[in-house]
């Protein structure tokens, strides 16, 4: 630490930052400015400017521990520009924990330098939806009557919504057909066979209502996989979208609130959606750590990480299949061989690698809705690669890439299935009564 920035921090401050949840200043320090990550950012990959890249908002962290620069517009907007997709951790030789810095400096930002109006009723409407199932399933009724009246295709083909790109990114998001599934899945489904074990399983704010039939071939995998699967009610949010919007003390309380509807009696809380599990994952981190806390985050796994060690009696499947790694997937919690494992398992599969596959493909939670042009980039370099590969179906394990890779391929006219690699695996699985 500086002697400046010390000197405020024993007045309470740590320059222009408080000291409640500060960017931790080991993390920041542990930059050696090598520049190592800076081929892998997306934002600096598009603009090519110091200040968006990983090195240069670490730069900004560090200036602002030290009271060198204030939480200005320009700051923020940097900092705004980030997709919190984390490849600069992956890329880091020194083990800069560039994800937690991020979202502590959101924190303070979100408390300490007040945005516009517009700006904070939109992130709030946003996330007031998206982690508010009830809310969000009201939603989707009025996305569905959208759809079935006709309005879609009018607004889309007569490129009304041209001028306000935000709403335009959040119309173009929807899917063109209803989701699938078949209603609420049992508080416990029964494992077949002989019972390797019982998880817990994560239904995840956009993926119960937007992908169902993801949880509903989730569960039907872990049974037949040897899992009996418990799904408790009123799981409510698992706080992520806060947590990368910078609303930690929100993130904590929904936090709180899952692991207490978890109990303690399973052996594996199953998550399908990389963004939710990267978050769970890091809970020690966020709340005050205790024994029950770190057991939780240590039980954390992501589908694809059981369903590989388990030995399927998967049908033939003549396709051929790319898979796209989500960011908080092959970053947030470094698991990249397992999908791939899975897919390449099923008989007649044949898995084409998708050139810089763990490459943001503009999603990364509200960001897509946020900062529509930066999204809006990334995604068409990422349909420009899924196109390369010539494969029918894109396989992915996270509801926002789903969405995003699926508009992207929609829009372009590529022919191609956009699949949680959960679906195509249940697809190759024998056919069962109902959920069994
Ligand atoms: S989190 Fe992603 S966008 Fe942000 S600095 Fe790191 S690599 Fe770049
Ligand atoms: S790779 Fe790590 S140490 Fe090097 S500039 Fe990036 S964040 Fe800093």
């Amino acid at each position: 630490m500086s002697i400046r920035s010390e000197t405020l921090a024993g007045a309470g401050q740590l320059g222009a930052f408080d000291l409640r949840d500060p960017p931790d200043l080991e993390g920041i320090r542990a930059c050696v400015h090598c520049g190592i990550c800076l081929p892998q950012c997306p934002t600096y990959r598009v603009l090519g400017e110091e200040m968006d890249s990983p090195r240069g908002r670490i730069y900004l962290m560090r200036a602002a521990a030290e009271g060198r620069v204030g939480l200005t517009p320009t700051l923020v907007r940097h900092l705004d520009l980030c997709l919190g997709c984390r490849a600069c951790e992956t890329a880091c030789p020194s083990g800069v924990p560039f994800g937690r810095l991020l979202e502590a400096t959101r924190g303070q930002i979100a408390r300490r330098a007040p945005r516009p109006l517009g700006e904070r009723l939109l992130s709030g409407a946003l996330l007031g939806l998206l982690s508010h199932p009830k809310r969000l399933g009201w939603a989707l009724g009025a996305a569905r009557f959208y759809r079935q009246a006709g309005l879609q295709r009018l607004v889309r083909a007569t490129r009304l919504l041209a001028p306000w790109s935000r709403l335009r990114a959040l119309e173009a998001l929807l899917p063109a057909s209803p989701p699938g599934g078949d209603g609420p899945l049992p508080e416990v489904l029964a494992a077949r066979g002989k019972q390797r074990g019982t998880v817990g399983l994560l239904l995840g704010c956009v993926q119960r209502l937007a992908f169902p039939q993801v949880n509903a071939e989730t569960a039907r995998l872990l049974t037949w996989a040897g899992y009996e699967v418990l799904v408790p009610r009123d799981q409510g949010c698992c706080g992520a979208l806060h947590l990368h919007t910078g609303r930690i003390d929100e993130a904590r309380a929904l936090a709180t609130h899952l692991l207490a509807r978890f109990g303690r009696e399973v052996d594996f809380l199953v998550t399908n959606s990389a963004g939710c599990g990267s978050a769970m994952r890091e809970y020690p981190h966020w709340l005050a750590a205790d024994r029950e806390v770190e057991a939780f985050a240590l039980k954390v796994r992501d589908v694809s990480e059981l369903l590989a060690e388990a030995d399927l009696p998967l049908r033939r499947l003549d396709l051929t299949v790319t898979y796209h790694d989500p960011c908080h997937l092959a970053h947030g919690q470094r698991v990249r061989l397992e999908p791939r494992k899975l897919l390449a398992a099923i008989p007649g599969v044949r898995l084409v690698e998708l050139a810089d596959s763990d490459l943001c493909c503009g999603s990364a939670g509200v960001y897509s809705l946020l900062e529509p042009e930066m999204a809006g980039r990334l995604l068409e370099w990422k349909v420009q690669r899924i196109a390369a590969t010539g494969a029918g179906v894109l396989a992915t394990g996270n509801p926002g890439c789903l969405l995003q890779i699926a508009r992207g391929c929609r829009e372009r006219g590529l022919a191609i299935e956009v699949l949680h690699p959960v679906e195509l695996l249940g697809r190759a699985l024998p056919e069962t009564e109902g959920i069994e």
